[in-house]
């Protein structure tokens, strides 16, 4: 029975439930968070015992959008990696991941041999230490401009599915395969050469055989959608996150509204990846970041009002490689809250508890609670006082499951 003290930390309020305490001590038994206590509580004899004064104790973060096993970076396509490499560096990307905190990862499309289902199955097995992982398995995405196996991120659409038929087969395929969730391809992209993210790309009847089929296996689906009208379409079908959402409007909001597992899944710190860090010295980099730099304020207007409304769900997302996450760890942070202006508390919360909700964990993860899994992270300071603890990675020790990590 491995048991885990972890004394004198803060909690956050709207991240802790079920107690009143500020402050305490947690004990961690087989994994999970058994007991919430005062400072000093009796837990009797255990294995380990941190003194976390001076921190605040956090329920592990949730990157609900990334991609573990596609390119080591943006600014060059000699980063795009080969496909017997894929599961390695998948493992390295998650295992990157945890040790900044982030217990949990969605992977929103990955490649044909199908490396995110093996990562996740073999840390399942307890052969290597690393995050949660849930996955879409291989994007469904229709035939598009830079969408084609051939082109740009094609590794990712090694098939192309048209028609309900094709989506039916797709669809069952990846779920025999062993996903988690299904992701669509619903409109034009920012990275895609020639492909306009405004404009829906696929037909009512692809999108709903996909809900229908994901519905059947007990799951959902998520959408890669910016186009307001693309939205609309997605989200009236039945679609449960809009991933960028970056032009979405009332029509969609109101149906979202008040749903704890639908809602959107912002991608910020790829927005402003691919104006930094995509080579200006090649037409394809020159094509993306006029692309992106165009529409930024525009995304801006439109996030701005689905946070001010405060009726939908807002989930946290990156979209970022490994190398963005080493160069800023905390970029997604640092955008929300000196780009957008957002509240420090909501920010943490959207990174923790509203992802849990939107990814269907929240009885597992997402907020510090006896019984649910020991998947916390102890920060220096308070972040909702000073969320810029945050940018540089903020975890200074991090617990999956009750095991430490960092
Ligand atoms: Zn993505």
């Amino acid at each position: 029975m491995a048991t885990v003290a972890i004394r004198n930390c803060k909690f956050i309020p709207a991240l802790t439930e079920g107690t009143d305490l500020v402050e305490g001590d947690l004990l961690f038994r087989d994994g999970n968070i058994a007991e919430i206590a005062a400072c000093g509580a009796d837990f009797g004899t255990v294995d380990q015992e941190i003194d976390a004064h001076g921190m605040t104790a956090m329920p592990g973060l949730i990157d609900a959008h990334l991609h573990l096993s596609s390119t080591r970076d943006l600014i060059a396509e000699q980063c795009f990696v080969d496909d017997s490499m894929r599961p390695l560096e998948a493992l390295e990307f998650a295992q990157v991941m945890l040790g900044f905190g982030y217990t949990t990862v969605r992977d929103c499309g990955e490649d044909k041999v199908f490396s995110v289902v093996s990562v996740r199955n073999a840390i399942n097995r307890g052969m290597f230490a690393g995050p949660r992982i849930l996955t879409c398995g291989l994007t469904l995405c229709p035939t598009e401009a830079g969408c084609t196996p051939d082109k740009d991120f094609g590794f990712l659409t090694p098939y192309n599915v048209d028609g309900s038929d094709s989506m039916r087969y797709f669809a069952r395929r990846n779920f025999a395969k062993g996903v988690d969730f299904l992701k669509l391809y619903g409109s034009g992209s920012m990275m895609a050469s020639g492909s306009n993210p405004g404009v829906p790309i696929m037909d009512d009847d692809e999108i709903a055989e996909a809900v229908k089929i994901a519905k059947q296996k007990g799951s959902y689906c998520a959408i890669h959608s910016h186009g307001g009208d693309a939205i609309y379409q997605a989200v009236s079908l039945g679609v449960a996150t809009v991933e960028h959402a970056s032009f979405i409007d009332d029509r969609s909001l109101d149906i979202l509204a008040n749903k704890d597992d639908h809602g959107i899944v912002p991608t910020l710190a790829i927005t402003a990846d691919l104006v930094e860090h995509t080579d200006p010295n090649t037409d394809y980099g020159r094509q993306v970041i006029a692309k992106v730099t165009k529409l930024i304020e525009k995304i801006k207007a439109h996030l701005g009002h689905a946070y001010e409304r405060g009726d939908v769900m807002i989930g946290w997302g990156t979209d970022v490689t490994i190398g963005s996450y080493r160069r800023e760890p905390g970029a997604e942070f640092r955008i929300r809250k000196e780009v957008y202006g957002w509240d420090n508390l909501e920010i943490l919360k959207q990174a923790t508890i509203n992802s849990a909700k939107l990814c269907r964990i929240a009885d597992e993860t997402g907020s510090i609670k006896v019984g649910k899994c020991a998947d916390v992270i102890l920060v220096d300071g308070n972040p909702v006082e000073d969320l810029s603890i945050m940018y540089a990675g903020g975890a200074k020790h991090v617990f999956r499951a009750g095991v430490q990590y960092k």
